[in-house]
């Protein structure tokens, strides 16, 4: 990848030396005319990520496929190459179009709800995710469950998120350009849907879409204005609802664009 010179580029594996290089040095027994490779702590990115899951486990993340996942996704490799140096601190991050990808916490937070009510050590099924942006998320949900439809109206984005999805070769991942509040039917019913906007309430058609057994976790406008993370639970004879904390996202808006 050529696109991110810098600290990406210092992140990635270590190059081997070009082999004319090594073997001119061999010869020699002189050092390669190479500019010596940042070592530490501060550049190794799997390094960074350990101590961000060792954060999220501190506040109280406990579901190990949740923190597997991650410590495995690269996220520096979502932002804009000026903000990697933030990619694992807790903060959401513009990520184009007037769009933020959500802080690590609450993705990972959010993910958990998601698992909730899968047994331990399984995969969640098939999961619907509203809202690709830069496809950070859509990776982290490729970890956990079996397959992954993630939707995004802004085709800026879509596109973005193909591109930074490319390299991680995840083939459980379906990318689709369109309108969420929909849903996406074809692939329905739903073992889980994870909204990353908030709306005034989650769309009857994300409730049709779900399996009986499964969950939607979503930002939802509350009537005094702020945005609470609603779980829905379907069952059978009922759809349950819980109000949890008070969140931050981006709104959920319908057409394309
Ligand atoms: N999960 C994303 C977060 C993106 S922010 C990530 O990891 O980067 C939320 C995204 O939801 C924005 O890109 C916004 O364009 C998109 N969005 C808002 N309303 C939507 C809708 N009705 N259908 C699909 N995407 C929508």
């Amino acid at each position: 990848m050529t696109r991110r010179p810098g600290f990406p580029a210092q992140l990635g594996p270590s190059q081997p030396k070009p082999p004319t290089q090594r073997a001119a040095a061999a010869r020699t027994g002189a050092p390669a005319a190479l500019p010596p490779r940042p070592q530490g702590v501060g550049l190794d990115s799997e390094a960074v990520r350990t101590r961000m899951v060792t954060r999220l486990a501190a506040q109280g993340l406990a579901d190990p496929r949740v923190l597997a996942a991650m410590g495995r996704i690269e996220r520096h490799r979502f932002v804009d190459s000026a903000l990697v140096n933030q990619a694992y601190e807790d903060t959401s991050l513009p990520i184009g179009l007037g769009q933020t990808i959500s802080k690590p916490s609450v993705v990972a937070r959010m993910v958990e709800l998601l698992l909730a009510a899968t047994p331990a050590g399984a995969r969640l099924g098939r999961i619907l995710e509203i809202g690709t942006g830069c496809g950070y998320q859509a990776a982290v949900l490729s970890q956990v469950a079996t397959e992954v439809y993630s939707i995004e109206r802004l085709r800026g984005l879509h596109d973005k998120a193909r591109d930074n999805l490319r390299a991680f070769r995840l083939p459980n991942v379906h990318l689709l350009f369109g309108d969420g509040m929909e849903g996406f039917a074809k692939g329905a019913p739903y073992a889980g849907i994870i909204a990353a906007a908030g709306g005034e309430a989650v769309p009857q058609a994300w409730i049709d879409q779900l399996a009986s057994g499964g969950r939607i976790v979503a930002p939802t406008v509350m009537p005094d204005g702020r945005q609470s993370l609603v779980v829905l639970e379907k069952t059978a004879r009922e759809v349950r609802r819980s109000f949890l904390e008070t969140v931050h996202f981006v709104p959920l808006k319908s057409g394309i664009a």
